[in-house]
């Protein structure tokens, strides 16, 4: 018998998981829902999810005033030549330590008050500005770059500015200005993806003064040098409209605090300076003052914050992106093999193409989303999932294309490069510290989720009453009116209008991608339109499907976001070769990935690789796995 035979079958498991799972989701749906917050201000994805391309809220690119840029180099100029100096990346990676002196004298600039307004002894930069300092820092070290973020963009600065009353921020916020560093605890060993389900619980006193918090946090960054931290946790449920609710809520904990630790410091694949940790709680008393917004309002604290926190990783990422783009440029000059800079050969010449057009488009993406953020005239939670679905998933091609070109150099790393007299081109590191990115701040799979419940909102309100089986005879009658009134008009319109297109004189080359756009926006709007009419509620199941609608969606906006950076670029006159070109490139890429996907919609092989999985998951093929050391 091999040791494969001795595991116990999956099946019944996988049955019982999958009825279980069904009532588990509806509630985490709910709670979900719940916590959706509307913004109520004009979205650019919304609208290019209904057909409409909103060009002028993309153009003229609102590219950071010459003012506010100011403000934002004295630091991050401060900062880099410090850092430059007195931190090696390297060593970070190797030791998983960034040097005590180096938080401190961060500390001391004020890093951990970046966005925090001035009455509350913060810098008060705007979003482009930190945004801006993270990029330069994920350029160089990562593990740094998440210190400064995961306390900013997640941790207590961000909720705390959004959610918390006027005496919670004159309490906490100031102590940030003094080096306090924060985290943000959701994640628990068996919820991820899906906080709803969390088993934390915060309960309420016998006195009424504290809330007692039991539970397990897990992968906290920061969390093991934290002086404070936002932890969401169960509370009481609450009967709404005759039916038990669960409600998760948010509270600021202030440590060191009896009863609270860090029960072991994660090491992962990447960002070896990370300060991550599975944190415990055991009869850790919270005053009630401590409670972030409302009881029950946790999750939608959560999703809040994320939404805006969210644009951080994009950044990051460009950082990451340039100097790919510094290294490939710099090998594929110099490397000369079979006669020839590798960069020159053609394989060579793919990979710097995209590499170099990619990184301008993941710019692009990235500032505008920060200026949408700053401006705060638009609904960003669609353009920030788009903004960080495409950066993660770019910088990742990137880095595999410049570890590629770098051949066994890229495999190596930058110490053993050193040792041996060549550039320490950290490309190994870049790529491990990167990955995660994927997967954190709502993984891929789970922002084309987002994106598909969002895209999906215009049409779920005006038929709601239609999906809704406990709707009465007379409602039903109404939304049926009212919807032939609206679909009657829209859907031949989405169908028309492919037919016609706007002109776009601004630039004679890039027109053609602006008027793709504007087309591919209606063919877009109607085939989601068609799957919610064709699959209805089984349409959730269709991850694939969905996921392909949500890139065409992800690539159009960052389409039009290059388009429109690179025309701004162009006109400011001071680059020597023409973004327009970069621009043109990166959008006739993203057409061939717009038009591959609309075909997947009909021509694809989900049926079969579906029920492939099941029954692989089921150990149909566990004879396949014989031959190994199992671990
Ligand atoms: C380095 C690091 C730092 C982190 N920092 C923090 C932090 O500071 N605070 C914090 O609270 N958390 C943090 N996390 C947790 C992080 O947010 C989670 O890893 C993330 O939410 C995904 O959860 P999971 O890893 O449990 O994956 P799971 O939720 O178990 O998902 C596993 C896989 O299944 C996919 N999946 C899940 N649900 C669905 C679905 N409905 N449909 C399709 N696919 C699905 C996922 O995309 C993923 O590929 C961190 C994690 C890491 C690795």
């Amino acid at each position: 018998m091999t040791m494969l035979e001795n595991k116990p079958d999956t099946s019944d498991t996988l049955a019982n998981a999958a009825a279980e799972g069904n009532v588990q989701k509806q509630q985490a749906m709910q709670i979900t829902e719940e916590a959706r917050k509307e913004a109520n201000l004009p979205s650019f994805g919304a609208n290019l999810f209904m057909g409409n391309f909103s060009y002028d809220m993309v153009y003229p690119f609102p590219l950071q005033s010459e003012e506010d840029k100011r403000l934002g180099d004295v630091i991050i100029d401060r900062l880099m030549s410090y850092l430059k100096q007195h931190l090696d990346p390297e060593l970070v990676d190797k030791t998983r330590e960034i040097p005590k002196q180096v938080i401190d004298e961060m500390k001391k600039m004020g890093i951990f008050a970046l966005k925090i307004d001035k009455e509350y002894g913060g810098l008060g930069l705007s979003q482009t500005n930190y945004c801006r300092l993270v990029m330069q820092v994920a350029s160089y070290c990562g593990s740094t770059a998440v210190l400064i973020s995961a306390h900013q963009s997640i941790g207590v600065p961000q909720p705390l500015k959004m959610y918390g009353t006027e005496a919670q921020k004159k309490k906490f916020l100031p102590r940030f200005r003094q080096g306090a560093i924060s985290a943000f605890a959701l994640t628990e060993p068996d919820v991820g993806s899906d906080p709803a389900q969390m088993s934390t619980t915060a309960e309420i006193s016998e006195d009424g003064k504290y809330y007692i918090i039991n539970g397990d946090k897990l992968w906290c960054t920061n969390g093991t040098i934290a002086d404070l931290l936002v932890v969401t946790a169960k509370t009481a449920p609450k009967v709404i409209k005759g039916k038990e609710r669960k409600q998760i809520s948010a509270f600021i904990v202030e440590l060191p605090a009896q009863g609270f630790e860090v029960v072991h410091r994660c090491e992962f694949m990447g960002l070896g300076g990370i300060y991550n940790g599975l944190l415990r709680f055991k009869n850790v008393k919270v005053p009630v003052e401590n409670l972030l917004w409302e009881e029950g309002r946790g999750l939608a604290l959560a999703l809040g914050t994320i939404n805006v926190g969210r644009l951080t990783l994009p950044a990051a990422c460009t950082g990451g992106a340039k100097q790919c783009l510094s290294i490939a440029r710099r090998w594929g000059a110099s490397r000369v093999q079979w006669g020839m800079p590798v960069g020159l050969h053609e394989n060579g010449r793919e990979k710097i193409s995209y590499i170099a057009a990619t990184t301008l488009a993941m710019e692009a993406v990235s500032w505008l989303t920060c200026a949408f953020a700053d401006e705060k005239k638009y609904d960003i939670r669609i353009e920030a999932a788009m903004a960080k679905l495409f950066c993660t998933e770019s910088l990742w091609k990137i880095v595999d294309k410049t570890m590629q070109l770098r051949g066994g150099r890229g495999y190596e790393k930058a110490s053993s490069l050193e040792a041996r007299g060549e550039p320490p081109y950290p490309v190994e590191r870049i790529m491990r510290d990167c990955r995660v990115n994927l997967i954190l701040e709502g993984s891929s799979e789970i922002m084309k989720l987002f994106l598909a419940r969002e895209a999906m909102d215009p049409h779920l309100k005006r038929l709601s009453a239609l999906l809704n089986p406990k709707a009465t005879i007379g409602s039903k009658i109404k939304a049926v009116v009212q919807a032939i009134g609206f679909y009657g008009l829209w859907y031949p319109k989405q169908l028309l209008s492919t037919l016609f297109s706007s002109s776009y004189p601004q630039s004679p080359r890039l027109a053609k991608h602006l008027k793709f756009i504007e087309k591919h926006a209606h063919i877009l709007a109607r085939k989601i339109f068609n799957a919610m009419a064709r699959y209805q509620q089984g349409l959730e199941k269709r991850q694939l499907l969905l996921g392909r609608l949500m890139e065409i969606g992800t690539d159009l906006f960052a389409m039009a976001a290059t388009c429109s950076y690179a025309i701004k670029l162009k006109e400011q006159g001071d680059k020597k070769e023409s973004p327009i070109d970069l621009a043109d490139y990166f959008c006739t890429l993203a057409q061939r990935r717009i038009t591959e996907n609309f075909k997947a919609l009909s021509n694809n092989d989900d049926k079969p690789g579906n029920a492939l999985a099941e029954v692989t998951l089921e150990g149909a093929f566990r004879w396949l796995e014989e031959g190994i050391v199992e671990i």
